[in-house]
């Protein structure tokens, strides 16, 4: 009887409920679900030698017969080794087994076995030590290259690559191509049930990149797809054509001199406004760039055309700080500006509405509460989403839809460039991009350091150094209390801010000033604590990630980050963009007792650069983009055939198909086309009421 794509994993021999129920965990309850769970990595067993010939560098398969019954030696407790000698036609290799009982009775003399493992030889005796190894007759993982996958707990490699091969040959024939034979064929794509059978058990490497480019194609084609059906409606029609005004008159108003940088994309931003057609420009600039100014230049022209603007910052601490810079700014030029949170009281708000309605406010500057109902303003004509990354691609068109009259606003996206060339491309694909690639002069390049729990006190004395010095400090913590902390690593060594705050008045600095700030705070709490530290009041502020996000006191200096590990690259380097705000010297200190080879690399990478792309990509290579297209930074369902670095072309190639096939067909209603748009939905099924 052949296996069927719908059969649940449990038809399988070897799996019975318990082991059905861990696979439930992985997402793995079909057949199906089987077949597209991908291997993370592979091994490449393929080679053969007989004893005397295999090389000692690596691992390799080597054919032998077990010429004695297993012997075992108890050593201590919880070791126990098992000997076994094997032999082939010229020679003996003396092979150990570290704790692993089950040798004893799987290997009997007489058996012919491949050993895949590495051979060491001294003179004439050849060792091996606790190589994989199967008979000969019915073999499975030796001589391939074997697929490695991400597993979870009591469910073993060998146990799905056991279960893909029995299933794949049937389940394979089943696929349905879901994309169009003149794709396949202009793009030189494998067949999807070639692709599958090959990512599994792939017979060369060649064939493997065949595989994968086909899968990787599909996902990001599907991904673009449905990006390009979620947001592309209607967003190059006309939008509100400004009549230009002389910038000087804004920059006149400004306390410093723009770079050719921001006057460069202010004056990109300006021409898609007076162009007639909706402008749709996403604004990349590392932290610190002088992105505002931008926004506040457009928000400045719009006014001057008696039309109005939003600004959507993600927190609230942000949309205050927004508001604080903003709001001189633009009322030297006469214009009004008004904030909007969660935490504006109702009377105030009533006011404040009405006053929008009535268009007397130019730009009003709020988180996504300005995305409720009842916000109506009289002539929208600009929105600015700032640090776009916060949202979902559904809120920013949520807010572009606020328009009155069918009028469509201009959109300015202004991003601190988490994301790496490669993806912006997808994730922005329908934006114009302007770089602000230069900083305000004066500044320095933020020093960082990579320090262990022996620079512990040192650390403290560079703090103290820092406040003498006038300035002020952040240390940023991964938890907020000591439950969560345990919660994320067992022993509960994390450190958290409500202790850590504690530890440090209490002991280290009992004399000077400290404030904290984290997310469980009341939104009153979090302002005044936020407020203090921005007046001086506070010298050093313990906080959570909340601060990560474009807050500006140009007087701290050092940032300090414990369990540096924990975070992200790009959200390390979004905290270290926190100092270096101002003239003076600054310093981010990464405190990190991990070991790991890929923590440490991580972290010195950042040491290495303050450039915010090479660190995106970095990012990218060492932690796939799962990251960046997570749901819950951006609104985009996550992917699964990783390893997006090296796959540029592929890229460009899924999001032009992507294109053309919507221009032939922009709802995919054709019949032929129905396969297409089903897994569209499929993949953005989880994001559902993001996109709504
Ligand atoms: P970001 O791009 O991270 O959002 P901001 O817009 O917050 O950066 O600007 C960072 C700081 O630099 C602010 O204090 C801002 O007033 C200042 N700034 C912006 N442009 C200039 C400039 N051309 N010269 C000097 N300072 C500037
Ligand atoms: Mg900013």
């Amino acid at each position: 009887m052949a296996y069927q794509l719908t059969d649940s994993i449990q038809i399988l021999p070897g799996i019975g409920p318990a082991r059905a129920k861990r696979l439930e965990k992985l997402g793995i309850l079909s057949l199906r679900d089987l077949l597209f769970w991908f291997p993370r990595n592979y091994e490449d067993r393929r080679e053969l030698f007989s004893i005397a010939e295999a090389p000692e560098d690596r691992s390799v398969c080597v054919r032998a017969m077990v010429a004695t019954p297993p012997r075992a030696t108890h050593i201590r407790k919880g070791l126990e080794l098992v000997k076994v000698s094997v032999v082939d036609d010229r020679e003996t290799m003396e092979i150990t087994f570290f704790n692993q009982a089950y040798v004893r009775t799987a290997l009997t003399p007489g058996m012919v076995c491949i050993f895949f493992g590495s051979v060491q030889r001294k003179g004439r005796r050849y060792t091996m030590t606790n190589p994989v190894f199967e008979p000969e007759e019915g073999q499975r993982f030796t001589q391939c290259i074997m697929p490695v996958y991400p597993l979870t707990a009591g469910i073993s490699n060998n146990l799905l690559a056991g279960a893909l091969r029995r299933v794949l040959e049937d389940c394979t024939d089943q696929l349905e191509e879901p994309l169009p034979r003149e794709i396949l064929r202009r793009h030189q794509l494998a067949q999807v049930g070639y692709a599958v059978r090959t990512v599994h058990f792939p017979p060369s490497w060649e064939e493997l990149e065949v595989a994968k480019r086909r899968l990787v194609f599909e996902e990001l084609f599907l991904l673009s797809l449905g990006l390009s059906m979620l947001k592309g409606s209607g967003l190059r029609r006309q939008g509100i054509a400004c009549a230009s005004h002389p910038l000087k008159n804004y920059t006149d108003t400004l306390p410093f001199t723009l770079t050719d940088a921001q006057l460069r994309t202010i004056g990109e931003a300006f021409d898609d406004m007076t162009s007639g057609r909706a402008m749709n420009r996403l604004v990349q600039g590392d932290v610190g760039s002088g992105k505002t100014v931008v926004g506040a230049a457009c928000a400045w022209l719009m006014a001057k055309n008696g039309c109005q603007s939003a600004l959507m910052a993600p927190t609230e601490i942000l949309a205050e700080q927004h508001w604080k810079t903003l709001s001189p700014l633009l009322e030297r030029s006469g214009q009004t500006v008004a904030l909007l949170t969660g935490s504006t009281r109702a009377k105030e708000r009533r006011e404040l509405l009405a006053r929008l309605e009535a268009g007397e406010i130019d730009l009003l500057i709020g988180t996504h509460a300005l995305l409720t109902q009842n916000v109506v303003f009289r002539r929208l004509g600009l929105v600015i989403t700032d640090e776009q990354h916060r949202f979902g691609v559904g809120q920013r068109s949520a807010l572009v839809g606020k328009h009155q009259q069918g009028e469509q606003p201009h959109v300015l996206v202004m991003s601190a460039t988490p994301i790496p060339r490669t993806l912006a491309l997808i994730v922005y694909g329908d934006l114009d991009v302007s770089v602000i690639d230069q900083r305000p002069p004066g500044r320095q390049e933020v020093q960082t350091l990579l320090i262990g729990e022996d620079k512990r006190q040192r650390m403290y004395g560079f703090i103290r150094k820092q406040v003498e010095e006038g300035h002020q400090v952040y240390l940023v913590c991964p938890a907020v209390e000591e439950s969560e902390g345990m919660a994320l690593l067992p022993g509960g060594e994390l450190k958290n801010v409500t202790d850590y705050a504690r530890e440090l008045r209490e002991s280290v600095f009992p004399d000077l000033k400290i404030g904290l700030l984290h997310g469980k705070l009341k939104p009153k709490e979090k302002e005044a604590a936020m407020a203090a530290f921005a007046r001086g009041e506070t010298q050093l502020l313990v906080a959570t990630t909340v601060i990560e996000v474009g807050v500006d006191v140009p007087n701290a200096t050092l940032i300090v980050i414990e369990n540096a590990e924990r975070f992200g690259l790009s959200q390390l380097h979004q905290l270290r963009g926190r100092v270096g705000r101002g003239s003076s010297q600054s310093y981010c200190v990464l405190v990190s007792s991990a070991r790991g080879q890929e923590a440490r690399q991580r972290l010195r990478a950042l040491c290495a650069t303050n450039d915010g792309f090479q660190i995106a990509e970095e990012d990218l290579k060492l932690r796939g983009p799962g990251d960046f297209f997570g749901s819950r930074q951006h609104g985009l369902p996550p992917l699964k055939v990783a390893d997006l670095a090296g796959d540029t072309r592929v890229l460009y190639e899924a999001k032009q198909a992507a294109q053309s096939l919507l221009e032939e067909d922009p709802q995919l209603s054709l019949p032929g086309h129905r396969q297409i748009r089903s897994r569209v939905e499929q993949l953005f099924e989880a994001n559902r009421d993001t996109f709504n």
